[in-house]
């Protein structure tokens, strides 16, 4: 296994891991076979727990993986399909270290960060690599392994110490170090500093660690001067010292990497040269190219298949709801605004009842004036709620997440879930989703297959009690679990574009190959959906 670990240095922030997505496939376009690794060092055991604020949001993997959102770059840029073991975290390794301790395992010794915490790190990494992750049988010839955080960080001491131990056990051929730091810019004459990541080299390599390969993230490409400089006093040949300066949207940064042979530099370190071919990324190119200054989403995703550019209005959804104490008469009026102007209304994911009235009149807005409304998980769970209130007369209808004592709970609490333990006990990770009509949106969408496998992560589910009275009352569950009782996907045929889904369709979504539901809900904010239904149909 040759290894390409990929660090950073002065700053957190710096887009380590699109750096990192992006070298892995500049090299996957030379023909190789890549997987990936994403070391967390942090105490806890998964994303799983932590606020999408302070982290980003959360990414789901098919095997129910509560991952870091990096996870997601690598397997939309390098078209994998990740485990849960491909993200490693201070919290797993210690797990399993304290769990062999009180086993008995070390019986005798004392246990240690140096020798028992880094040989538990060095033994993961090695055989997560060996996963195969691309669909191929056999280990990848390349692991890119992302080291979060800034090197110097006190939590990643053990990590770096692992990393230096395996760097020296596999050999020189077999690793190749890429750093990721900051050149900021000064002055009024705009002079691009080196000293930060000076300072940054040397704290590595005083921890044993040598960099192969700078690569330089700046607001404007770096002068040759600056990279003279930063190969002088780094000890990196100037070849070796890539600029990865602010890019109009992040599918250039491979581009960017091929353009400077980024790919020779590392081949060379890891003696892949005789068998690698020239990158072939037309198709990045053209992404690019195309679609430069948007942002990345399953939505951009659908967009870009229907040639369209986005215009994304995000609303607070507690802006929306007249009580709001805190809500200004301006705010409030501008949400509806933005609301009417819409051509389509999307309700994402969510925990708790914050903005969960707003999402509410959202929802019942598009119901009303058929605009195309999409209700991902809380969003589906949403719209049975809506109607259960304004179609059904169940005025108290809720979910038991928001109101434990409601005579209609349309939503309840899964029963295998726990109320107790909150890390990785959702319905997590791919299920099987069964249509129960091939004449419904979402079914033709999926190209009519029997069914679907997409990603879940929630608590609650629509009461299948309740089911009776919607689907009289013209709400239909079109995609329900193996056994019957789980609502996966709702739609209302009397309206152009009504979906909930209880899964989460963006995890899969790729750039060329988009999120058939998200695709939908383009097309149909477009007015095309039917036009593309017709010529599905007739084959063309
Ligand atoms: N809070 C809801 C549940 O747990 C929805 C979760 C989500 O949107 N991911 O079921």
């Amino acid at each position: 296994m040759k290894y390409v670990l990929v660090t950073g240095g002065v700053v957190s922030g710096l887009g380590k891991g699109v750096t990192a997505s992006s070298i892995g496939l500049v090299l996957k376009a030379c023909g190789l076979r890549v997987t990936s690794i994403k070391i967390d060092p942090y105490l806890n055991m998964d994303a799983g727990t932590m606020s999408p604020f302070e982290h980003g949001e959360v990414f789901v993997l098919d095997d129910g993986g509560e991952v870091d959102l990096d996870l997601g770059n690598y397997e939309r840029f390098l078209d994998l399909m990740l485990t849960r073991e491909n993200n490693i975290t201070t919290g797993k390794i210690y797990q399993s270290v304290l769990e062999k301790e009180r086993r008995g395992d070390y019986l005798g010794k004392t246990v240690q960060v140096v020798p028992h915490i880094t040989d538990a790190i060095k033994n993961h990494i090695e055989s997560v690599a060996t996963i195969p992750v691309d669909g191929q049988e056999g280990p990848a010839d390349v692991c890119v392994i992302e080291l979060g955080g800034t090197v110097g960080d006190i939590e990643s001491m053990p990590f770096i110490e692992a990393l230096r131990q395996l760097s020296f056990s596999v050999g020189p051929d077999n690793f190749c170090l890429i750093h990721v730091s900051l050149v900021p810019v000064l002055g009024v004459v705009g002079e691009q500093k080196t000293k930060p990541t000076q300072h940054s080299v040397r704290e590595l390599r005083a921890l044993g660690l040598t960099p192969h390969l700078l690569a330089c993230r700046s607001a404007q490409p770096i002068l040759d001067n600056t990279k003279e400089k930063l190969s002088q006093f780094c000890h990196v040949p100037a070849g070796n010292i890539l600029n990865v300066h602010d890019v109009p949207n992040i599918w250039h940064v491979p581009l960017l990497l091929r353009n400077q042979n980024a790919h020779l530099s590392i081949l060379k370190q890891l003696n892949l040269l005789r068998i690698a071919a020239a990158p072939d990324l037309r198709d990045w190119t053209n992404l690019a190219a195309t679609h430069d200054n948007l942002t990345n989403s399953a939505l951009l995703h659908a967009c870009i298949a229907c040639s369209l550019k986005p215009s994304i209005d995000w609303i607070a959804a507690s802006d929306l709801e007249d009580e709001s104490s805190k809500l200004t008469p301006e705010a409030h009026a501008a949400a509806w605004e933005t609301l009417r102007k819409a051509s389509c209304v999307l309700v994402p994911g969510g925990f708790g009842d914050r903005g969960v009235k707003g999402m509410i009149l959202a929802a019942k807005y598009a119901r009303e004036n058929k605009v195309p409304y999409f209700g991902i998980c809380l969003g589906m769970q949403i719209s049975v709620i809506e109607f259960a209130r304004s179609v059904l007369g169940w005025e108290k209808a809720n979910s038991t997440e928001f109101d434990d004592a409601t005579p209609n709970p349309v939503v309840i609490f899964m029963p295998e879930g726990s109320k107790t333990h909150m890390g990785s006990t959702m319905r997590l990770g791919s299920r099987k989703t069964l249509f129960q009509t091939a004449d419904c949106i979402t079914s033709r969408m999926y190209h009519k297959s029997a069914y679907v496998d997409e990603r879940h992560r929630h608590r609650y589910e629509v009461n299948p009690e309740s089911i009776g009275a919607f689907e009289e009352a013209g709400l239909k569950f079109v995609g329900k679990d193996e056994t019957g009782n789980r609502m996966e996907i709702l739609e209302l045929p009397s309206h152009p574009f009504y979906v909930g889904v209880q899964f989460h369709p963006e995890f899969k979504s790729r750039p060329r190959r988009p999120s058939p539901v998200f695709l939908g809900f383009i097309l149909a904010a477009t007015g095309q959906l039917n036009l593309y239904l017709e010529k599905q149909q007739n084959g063309s």
